[in-house]
């Protein structure tokens, strides 16, 4: 079982809409495929069709109760072997709440260990934050994908992110990995878009996606009907594009 956060602790950089997809792609494909959510804003969970109001339990429970992981753990009525840990704004609060707890930042790590083998992949969407809920995410994860928008401020943070991915890997996850990144709302046309790339591929070498994801409409109105990519347009180039993104997750497996 691989566990993979996807982060970057700048807002609206596509780390949702990678999420989402990449694991619908993979659960498509045939591996059995968890979606965790671990941001308050829950847009994992309401993007894949899961209503949050319908809820008993959610990621706030395992974090901050003895509730197991698996208790949460939705099957998703959409695509076959692909599985959905819901969060919900009540998730905001689980920081305050484990302020003295010891060995907070372990708690999913541990939790997660407990369905060790139930999947081939685990996928966290983490918030746009850099506190407790991302480091819990981080320090439980074998590696970190990392989404970055084509924009002239792309490159501000990212300094600040790998700085974050090295802390946690020299004091609670030794064995952290960055798994690669992706440029999202690519635009061949534009100049920026391929100096912000280049930019990128100077920092991060070849952990840089050759499949990048373009600016397209359907992936912003996808989530708003709850459902993936390929299941609410699967000729758009958005579709397209994540198709190609999860072939080339998978060749980089290898
Ligand atoms: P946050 O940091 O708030 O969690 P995020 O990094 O998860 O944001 P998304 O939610 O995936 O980012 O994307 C931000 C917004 O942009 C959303 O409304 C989403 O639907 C839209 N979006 C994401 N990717 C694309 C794209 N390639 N083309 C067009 N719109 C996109
Ligand atoms: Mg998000």
């Amino acid at each position: 079982m691989k566990i993979i956060c996807i982060f970057n602790q700048k807002g609206g950089v596509g780390k949702t809409t990678t999420n989402i997809n990449l694991c619908a792609y993979l659960a498509l494909e045939g591996y059995k495929v968890l979606a965790l959510d671990i941001d308050p804003q829950g847009n994992t969970t309401s993007g894949l069709g899961i209503d949050k109001k319908s809820l008993q339990n959610s990621i706030y429970d395992v974090l901050t109760s003895d509730v197991p992981l698996e208790e949460v753990i939705i099957e998703s009525e959409l695509v076959k072997g692909l599985y959905i840990a819901p969060s919900t704004m009540e998730l905001a609060g689980a920081e305050v709440e484990l302020i003295e707890r010891k060995n907070r930042e372990n708690i999913l790590k541990k939790k997660l260990a407990d369905i060790r083998d139930k999947f081939d992949f685990v996928f966290i969407d983490c918030p746009p934050s850099l506190g407790f809920l991302t480091i819990n995410a981080l320090t439980a994860s074998n590696s970190v994908l990392i989404p970055i928008q084509c924009e002239f401020y792309a490159l501000e943070g990212v300094g600040q992110l790998v700085n974050t991915v090295q802390l946690v890997k020299k004091s609670l996850n030794k064995d952290l990995d960055i798994e690669g990144v992706i440029m999202s709302m690519y635009d061949g046309r534009t100049n920026l878009s391929n100096e912000v790339v280049s930019e990128v591929k100077k920092y991060f070498k070849d952990k840089v996606y050759e499949t990048t994801i373009p600016r397209n409409i359907r992936l912003a109105e996808a989530p708003s009907f709850g459902l993936p990519i390929m299941l609410y347009d699967d000729r758009c180039k958005g579709a397209e594009a994540y198709e190609e993104l999860y072939k080339e997750f998978l060749k980089r497996q290898e």
